[in-house]
């Protein structure tokens, strides 16, 4: 009896604090500038001894890695970069004001009102851009077509909008994908831009028009619809899916990321087997559906798909296979052909400078990820990840004013890779 009173005491605690905001008082946002293969090292070291969620993971030397920091370990994580001659700026100095400012920067955005157009120039909450897609396809339906291609832990429906006019079953297909972390909301504003203006612009932009004649488009804007609506509801700073895992039955650590969850030496380099880590890779491979729901769409396109890309925030990275080796890829030339004319075409517009090159070699060797799926189970042999702006001065906190100039030269740089495929 009193061991069945504790186990509900503890349930509802953890129901209530669900219910609430994570709270992020008092925690630093820094971006850390590593010069040396040890401040990489001990970038690594930091999070592997106190679990520090890094926002993007440790590369080569010169970029910026940013994190956040509970209160208790600010003083000792600041010291020890000191003690290392490691550079850091403080991005935020508290967290939970970064958050409320940006809340109520977008909440006077916002246009509540139904007949209010989509706002492409902020980011959008689940149901608006639901509404987005859905309403995309039923306005041009000789042109664009919704289909579920799985649903979401919570039941959520994962939406495809494939973009192509009348029979396309013979046509060669480009898929992409986005939001599949679910705190990097400028992929999900970027796809929601992508599919407006393939499907609004066919028939006048001849662009537009030659490209959407000639592939059939697969876009998934929401990749994570879970993981989305648990950051702007929540906690920002989510990543991952919201499953419960098979190991913490308090239900406090949920989730996998998605993007190290594919059936690709899973649980390999760059992942973690923790449960609460965010790079936990699941406990099967293919265990969340949102992967599962990705597999089999590119499974249905896979004797055509001539481009798969996978669309995240943030670094400023075009990157070709492989993650999951250091190994080149055997088309890596043509791969770094194609990805070069995309990335210079992206800087056309803003002057946004893009570094290019294999997963292992840019990032960090990281095994499970979509486009090494694609590319090595498929046979995909164009196949890309993006992260897109900042080079790490906002991170996931990308001012509202540089969403839109995102959107528009992420589009061009796609425009142009398809266009030298
Ligand atoms: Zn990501």
């Amino acid at each position: 009896m009193f061991k069945s009173c504790v186990v509900l005491l503890v349930l509802s605690t953890v129901v209530v604090l669900e219910a609430q905001r994570v709270d992020y008082s008092g925690y630093k946002v820094l971006s850390v500038k590593p010069k040396t293969e040890a401040d990489l090292d001990l970038l690594h070291k930091l999070r592997n001894d106190y679990s520090v969620d890094l926002w993007n993971e440790p590369r080569q030397t010169g970029i910026p890695v940013m994190t956040h920091l509970k209160p208790e370990l600010v003083n000792h994580v600041e010291e020890a970069l000191r003690k290392h001659k490691i550079e850091y700026d403080v991005a935020f100095s508290d967290l939970h004001s970064a958050i409320e400012s940006e809340r109520i920067q977008l909440a006077a955005a916002t246009n509540t009102s139904d007949a209010a157009p989509f706002n492409f120039g902020i980011y959008n909450q689940y149901d608006s851009i639901i509404a987005l897609i859905e309403g995309l396809a039923a306005q041009h339906p000789s042109v664009a077509k919704l289909s579920v291609i799985g649903k979401s832990y919570e039941n959520r429906p994962i939406y495809n909008l494939k973009i192509s006019p009348g029979d396309s079953s013979n046509k060669p297909a480009i898929m992409m994908e986005c939001g599949l972390h679910a705190r990097e909301w400028s992929s999900v504003a970027t796809g929601a831009y992508l599919v407006n203006k393939l499907i609004t612009a066919y028939g006048s932009d001849p662009v537009v028009t030659s490209l959407v004649d000639k592939y059939e488009f697969n876009i998934v804007v929401e990749a994570n619809p879970d993981g989305y609506v648990y950051t702007w509801k929540q906690d920002r700073l989510w990543r991952k899916t919201r499953s419960h895992s098979s190991v913490d039955w308090l239900g406090v650590c949920r989730g996998a990321d998605a993007n190290r969850n594919f059936d690709i030496d899973h649980c390999g380099v760059g992942t973690s087997r923790k449960p609460c880590d965010e790079i936990y890779c699941g406990d099967k491979p293919f265990s969340e559906s949102e992967s599962r729901a990705l597999r089999d769409l590119m499974s249905a396109l896979k004797d055509r798909m001539k481009l798969y890309v996978s669309i995240h925030a943030f670094s400023q990275f075009w990157m070709t296979p492989y993650g999951i080796s250091k190994m080149l890829p055997p088309n890596y030339d043509d791969l770094i052909r194609v990805g070069t004319q995309g990335v210079n075409a992206l800087a056309k517009r803003y002057g946004t400078q893009y570094k290019i090159g294999t997963i292992a070699n840019i990032i960090y060797e990281a095994a499970g990820s979509s486009v090494d799926y694609a590319y090595e189970k498929f046979g995909i042999k164009m196949a890309y990840a993006l992260e897109l702006r900042d080079e790490g001065r906002f991170g996931f906190f990308l001012p509202q004013q540089l969403i839109l100039p995102t959107c528009e030269e992420t589009y061009d740089g796609l425009v142009a890779a398809i266009q030298a495929l």
